[in-house]
């Protein structure tokens, strides 16, 4: 599996930064972009960097409703994706893919969404949330958009997929550091607050995060 960070608050050389976040996974050959960034210009501009056409990704999964995650998403809908979205989504919203895409799937509860990837379901009490749990041979790796209800109870939530080995995104204000010790990969991306202090803390697990990188799982 091959995940690739398509937006994000830092970027490599050659591609835009901007607060949001956005990654295209793809297992075989199937091709699922998570998140969509904030601006669609920025979002079309590093997929061209990346070789990404809209035409080719099969699934869209949005994990919140935040404009910096779901504002790009008018130029990678397509009629033959399918749109995965929290249930909690206003109407305003899930109206508008559904004119434009193939396909609105409403996420309740934790699931295959193909083979390898899954959805832990929609998390929080405020601010609701899916995130994507992939396999990965030594594991699962747990892919967040913002982690507004918690990290921690994210990770909790994926322990069903398998065992922990690694997470991605944005971790927001998450503090309790220590608790990603079992962790082999980490990927502090977009909103994470501690980045820093997760770098001092895990130097040989951190990977770095921000546009254009590329990882293989
Ligand atoms: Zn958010
Ligand atoms: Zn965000």
């Amino acid at each position: 599996m091959k995940l690739s960070i398509v937006y994000d608050n830092e970027a490599k050389e050659g591609f835009k930064s901007d607060w949001g976040f956005s990654c295209l996974i793809e297992s075989g050959d199937r091709k699922l972009l998570f998140d969509t960034g904030a601006s669609g210009d920025i979002l079309t501009y590093n997929m061209q960097q990346l070789g990404i056409r809209k035409e080719e990704i099969e699934i869209i999964a949005l994990s919140h409703e935040h404009g910096d995650h779901t504002g790009g998403l008018d130029v990678v809908l397509h009629p033959g994706v399918a749109v995965y979205l929290p249930r909690s989504f206003s109407r305003r919203l899930k109206k508008n893919v559904a004119e434009k895409a193939a396909r609105v799937v409403e996420v309740s509860d934790p699931k295959e969404i193909f083979p390898g990837v899954h959805t832990t379901g929609e998390l929080g009490r405020g601010i609701k949330e899916q995130s994507l749990v992939l396999d990965a041979e030594e594991g699962v790796v747990v892919l967040t958009g913002c982690a507004h209800p918690g990290l921690e109870n994210i990770l909790e939530a994926a322990t069903v997929f398998g065992e922990l080995y690694g997470v991605i995104g944005g971790f927001h204000g998450f503090d309790k550091l220590e608790s990603l010790q079992g962790l082999e990969l980490i990927m502090p991306c977009h909103c994470t607050v501690r980045k820093k202090e997760i770098w001092g803390m895990y130097p040989e697990k951190t990977v770095r995060c921000g546009a254009g990188e590329v990882i293989e799982l």
